[in-house]
């Protein structure tokens, strides 16, 4: 069993995840948000083993800097956005500077990941999706009970896709994906509450008087 905790983090309520599992304790990080002091303190007594990032704009790796100093473990982005950590107009941080609290240069990333891969950490397991269209190298990291998708998908809206590099066609495609990647599991977004998909929709409530 994976035990999942959420930190809401910085000016624009960012959840930054600590996911562990239950016997080992083995961790990984998801998102280190803005100020993550609180990110850092639900991963007291854990063995963080990686942090993990399923976009890199700046309002998921502003605190990258601040995690990655108190657990230097591996730092995981996929290829498309490797520059975005260690670059402010590429993950927009020059644009949102007073928000980020300042441009937002790294630490680079350690390992690159790309769609279909399997990674493990101790007695944690994710496999990575390839997602794009709010951001071109979004990804989203599936556990068997689990899904973090970051900014593909919320509880009541879709990601955005204005932002430089967002493709609305590209992020329809990804939430046909999503849509059977994550049946039966919980979605954990990167802004907004837990929520699942592909269940039946509760049934309808009769107004009026019953004749
Ligand atoms: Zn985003
Ligand atoms: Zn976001």
């Amino acid at each position: 069993m994976y035990e999942v905790q959420r930190a809401v983090l910085g000016p624009i309520a960012t959840n930054g995840y600590v996911v562990w599992h239950q016997e080992t304790l083995d961790a990984v990080l998801i998102d280190p948000g803005p100020t993550p002091g609180l990110l850092l303190h639900h991963a007291q007594g854990v063995h963080v083993q990686a942090i993990l990032i399923t976009h890199a704009h700046w309002d998921h790796i502003a605190g990258l800097k601040e995690v990655a100093d108190a657990h230097p473990v591996p730092i995981l982005v996929h290829s498309l956005e490797q520059d975005w950590l260690t670059d402010p107009s590429l993950n927009r941080s020059s644009l949102s500077s007073a928000l980020a609290g300042g441009l937002v240069t790294g630490p680079a990333a350690t390992r690159l990941v790309a769609d279909g891969e399997q990674l493990s950490f101790g007695a944690l397991s994710f496999a990575v999706a390839h997602l794009p269209g709010h951001s071109p190298g979004h990804v989203a990291y599936l556990s068997k009970d689990h899904v973090f998708s970051g900014d593909l998908l919320f509880e009541a809206a879709v990601g955005r896709t204005d932002i430089p590099g967002g493709d609305p066609a590209q992020l329809l495609e990804s939430l046909g994906r999503l849509r059977t990647l994550a049946a039966g599991k919980r979605i954990h977004p990167g802004h907004g509450r837990s929520f699942t998909i592909g269940q039946p929709d509760p049934p309808p409530v009769v107004q009026g008087p019953l004749r």
